[in-house]
């Protein structure tokens, strides 16, 4: 699988995450079904828009593009993204990139103007194929600056010549850099080779950018396909409009991860099929919460139900777990196996787990049944990539909980210092105190906090 991958000048946004997040899905789904999967994503830290954020904030482009690679294996593993088996990065593979396109000028499919390179997109008979656009409709609706240099208005860049102050790399075309289609086409042809399975990416990449890497590559290969299927997500969207860099309606990954964890963040994210928009709201962000906070305590009472030693044993319930555990296996792999439907897939789990809650209030010791049940739910949920044994909400759901019965204690410290009861006030204090929290007196009240040392 090839996944066209951020261009690194800033964290990137939860449109992105959706993306990243999406495919990940669809690689663990493959390997569940035991599918040896190369996958490859990867980093565009060249382009305009890097340069000019590297001029804005002083920072050499190149630098600032790797500072953004860095922190995108943060927030990738914040939201349990496996790693690519290769992430190429595109100034690496400049001399790929000038082979390729020295490639299409032999051939005509290319030429050079004043240290420009062009892909002539009326010598590629299939040009359109993927968007199902024709050239005609193209240059009807076109809105591209006539460029007298260019022979066809839809011409796009393959190697743009240097401007002053710009990174750039020696060619036979003078010192330039690579356009942005022609990276992709370099990177997937060298770690995957011509007619790779799977080319992924968000759906505003249909037109332009696959649609060019399918004529240059195809054209470069001489009719040979490229990649056989094309799979694109839909956009998330802030009311109903995508969420974007440049329409400034975006929430970086990195600005959720304060507040929320990442697998709810996740769970929210695959809560809906990959192909249909999903809007971004926190009330549907706390569905989210609240729907891995069942399947997570539905685990968590299992296992103190299979830790508890006993030996009473229904077994009609344990026939009951058993047919559970396969049904939904089945339902999950049909879901999956209906174009990734993570969102129906999410069903069979939450089904899965209303029958072994049920079995918990009625017999909550080990039995084979419960272990069966409780360790499909775990496997699934991991396919989904959520580790439902080890939960992160819990630590927020801990935190919050911990407020909670502060809050009590302070007020029954309070109401004892009103009855002038100063010991017990003192022992409360000095109670928590060898606990490690502090109680302060203030003369906005008390206050408590957690001592760091
Ligand atoms: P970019 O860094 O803008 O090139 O985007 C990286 C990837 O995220 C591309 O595959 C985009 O198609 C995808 N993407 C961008 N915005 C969204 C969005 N709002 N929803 C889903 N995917 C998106
Ligand atoms: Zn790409």
């Amino acid at each position: 699988m090839y996944v066209c991958g951020p261009t690194t000048y800033n964290y990137f946004h939860a449109g992105n995450a959706r993306m990243f997040v999406v495919f990940d899905m669809i690689r663990r789904y493959f390997m569940y079904k035991g599918y040896e999967v190369r996958y490859v994503q990867n980093f565009t830290d060249v382009d305009d828009k890097i340069i000019q954020r590297g001029n804005l904030e002083k920072m050499d482009p190149l630098a600032l593009g790797q500072k953004y690679i860095d922190e995108y294996f943060k927030d990738a593993q914040a939201l349990n993204i496996l790693p690519a088996t290769v992430h190429p990065k595109a100034t690496e593979h400049i001399p790929e990139m000038i082979e390729i396109i020295q490639g299409l000028i032999n051939t005509e499919l290319a030429y050079e103007v004043d240290g420009d390179v062009y892909f002539a997109v009326d010598r590629f008979s299939g040009y359109g194929k993927l968007s199902g656009r024709t050239l005609e409709d193209m240059k009807a609706g076109a809105r591209v600056e006539v460029d007298e240099r260019k022979h066809h208005p839809m011409d796009f860049a393959l190697w743009k010549k240097a401007k002053p102050g710009e990174p750039a790399w020696k060619s036979p075309w003078g010192m330039g850099r690579p356009g942005w289609h022609i990276e992709c086409t370099a990177m997937s042809l060298k770690y995957l080779g011509a007619g790779f399975d799977i080319h992924g990416g968000g759906g505003d990449l249909v037109f332009p950018h696959h649609e060019n890497e399918i004529a240059q590559t195809e054209g470069y290969l001489k009719g040979q396909t490229f990649a056989h299927y094309w799979m694109h997500n839909a956009f998330l969207t802030i009311n109903q409009e995508k969420m974007s860099k440049s329409l400034n309606n975006f929430f970086t990954t990195r600005e959720l991860l304060e507040k929320n964890p990442g697998e709810v963040i996740r769970f929210y994210l695959l809560g809906t099929h990959y192909r249909s928009p999903l809007d971004f709201n926190d009330e549907n962000l706390g569905m989210a919460q609240k729907g891995l906070g069942r399947l997570q305590t539905s685990v968590r009472l299992a296992q103190q139900a299979l830790d508890r030693k006993g030996s009473a044993k229904n077994e009609e319930l344990e026939q009951e777990l058993f047919k559970a555990a396969q049904e939904a296996r089945e339902s999950f792999e049909k879901a999956m196996d209906d174009d990734f439907n993570s969102a129906l897939a999410y069903a069979a789990l939450f089904e899965l787990a209303k029958t072994m809650n049920g079995y918990g209030q009625e017999h909550p010791v080990f039995s084979e049944g419960l272990a069966k049940a409780q360790g499909t739910l775990i496997e699934l949920g991991g396919v989904l990539g959520f580790d439902l044994l080890h939960p992160a909400q819990r630590q927020v759901e801990n935190e919050e909980m911990l407020a909670k019965v502060m809050e009590i204690v302070l007020q029954i410290r309070s109401k004892s210092r009103q009855k002038k009861d100063w010991e017990m006030s003192d022992f409360i204090r000095d109670a928590f105190k060898a606990q490690g929290i502090i109680i302060e007196d203030t003369p906005q009240g008390a206050r408590w906090n957690i001592k760091k040392f």
